[in-house]
């Protein structure tokens, strides 16, 4: 049975430092929660105060509705995967996934029976007396993987599960705990600092900086409507361009800036003077002169970037502002460095940040 997981204004504090703010977060019943943040941002702190690695300086934490805020790790009875794997070297792969249910002391053949489950699940059916020195790091990651699962835990924590996997086995990997999690509906949260796995795998993502919440949403929700600068900053690639509503006109409002006028959408009546605009490349198309479209800026093309699928490049405004720009695999053979662009974007595109 899978149970949902809540922290409730939990703080930690080592000496005079904030490692987490009072944060406040619920992870429901079954879904897939990823916790994202550059290095020293507090993620690992959450996770462990989660685990029981660590108890909080303040706060609550709760697995369904018992509060187990100063339970000890065993006690949490919670599924975990590290990146280091932590499989027992001396131990087979089957001995490995079944220390959990030696541990509980699961009679011998119930727990054949569910070691030959997981091993059925993360399909190592033929590698169960290797060890694992004699696995690949994929190899590795399954069996921990099975071992976290194997005693039916009612949620499951990953710590970078795939930080030291190469790129190819990440990807395949991604995918393959994904099904997992969604075959056995158990509530994970993962902590990575890699944004493109966080969008790939999670049901919501929850930004965290300097130790605080900064947002929490799906990944479209993240990715579409940042809350704040440093969320667009942080997720993919984005142009932010500060400057000032100088009109308003039918809800469109007229935004002066150094390297240009937008018009922009804008729905609720908001008290807006000094604005913070955020458009990301791919949304800027190349338009043609006769082309009607309500923010159009003219620049030179700068700096392009072959990146296979596409073509990173910048444009440098009239007005010598900077503008993020990203090429289709069809448009790349019509731009060259120096040529001239006009580029532009719709009301609609585009966002206003709060801060
Ligand atoms: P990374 O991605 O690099 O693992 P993180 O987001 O997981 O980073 P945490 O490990 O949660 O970051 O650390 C958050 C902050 O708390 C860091 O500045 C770290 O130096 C500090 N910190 C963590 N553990 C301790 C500790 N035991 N004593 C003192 N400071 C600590």
């Amino acid at each position: 049975m899978s149970l949902d997981v809540a922290v409730e204004k939990v703080m930690k504090q080592y000496g005079n430092f904030s490692a987490l703010m009072p944060t406040s977060v619920e992870i429901r019943n079954g879904e897939f929660f990823t916790i994202l943040g550059p290095s020293g941002s507090g993620k690992t702190t959450l996770l462990k105060l989660i685990s029981g690695f660590e108890t909080p300086t303040n706060g609550s934490v709760y697995i369904g509705s018992e509060d187990v805020t100063n339970a000890p790790p065993h006690k949490r009875n919670i599924g975990m995967v590290f990146q280091n794997y932590a499989l027992f070297p001396h131990m087979t792969v089957r001995e490995n996934i079944a220390f959990p249910l030696r541990m509980r002391k699961v009679p011998k053949a119930a727990m054949k029976k569910k070691v030959d489950e997981a091993l059925e699940l993360v399909q190592l059916k033929a590698y169960e007396n290797r060890y694992p020195a004699q696995l690949s790091g994929g190899q590795r990651q399954r069996v921990a993987l099975a071992r976290a699962v194997v005693f039916d835990p009612p949620v499951l924590l990953l710590d970078e599960p795939l930080g030291a996997l190469d790129k190819q086995l990440r990807l395949q990997m991604q995918m393959e705990i994904k099904k997992l999690q969604e075959k056995l509906k158990i509530t994970t949260i993962s902590v990575t600092h890699d944004q493109e796995e966080a969008l790939t795998m999670s049901d919501r993502i929850c930004i965290i900086n300097e130790g605080k919440v900064e947002q929490i949403g799906t990944p479209r929700q993240i990715y579409e409507h940042p809350d704040n600068q440093f969320v667009a900053e942080f997720i993919g690639e984005t142009n932010l361009i500060h400057g000032q509503v100088v009109g308003w006109d039918h809800g469109i409002a007229a935004i002066k800036t150094m390297t240009g006028e937008i018009f922009h959408a804008v729905s609720a009546d908001k008290d807006l003077t000094k604005v913070t605009f955020a458009i990301r490349p791919e949304t800027i198309s190349i338009v043609s002169p006769q082309h009607a479209i309500d923010t159009r800026w003219r620049g030179k093309v700068h700096e392009i970037v072959y990146i296979g699928e596409s073509c990173r490049c910048k444009l440098i405004t009239e007005k010598g502002g900077e503008l993020k720009i990203k090429l289709s695999h069809k448009e790349i053979p019509f731009v060259s460095e120096g040529q001239e662009l006009v580029v532009g974007w719709e009301v609609n595109e585009g966002i206003l940040l709060n801060k």
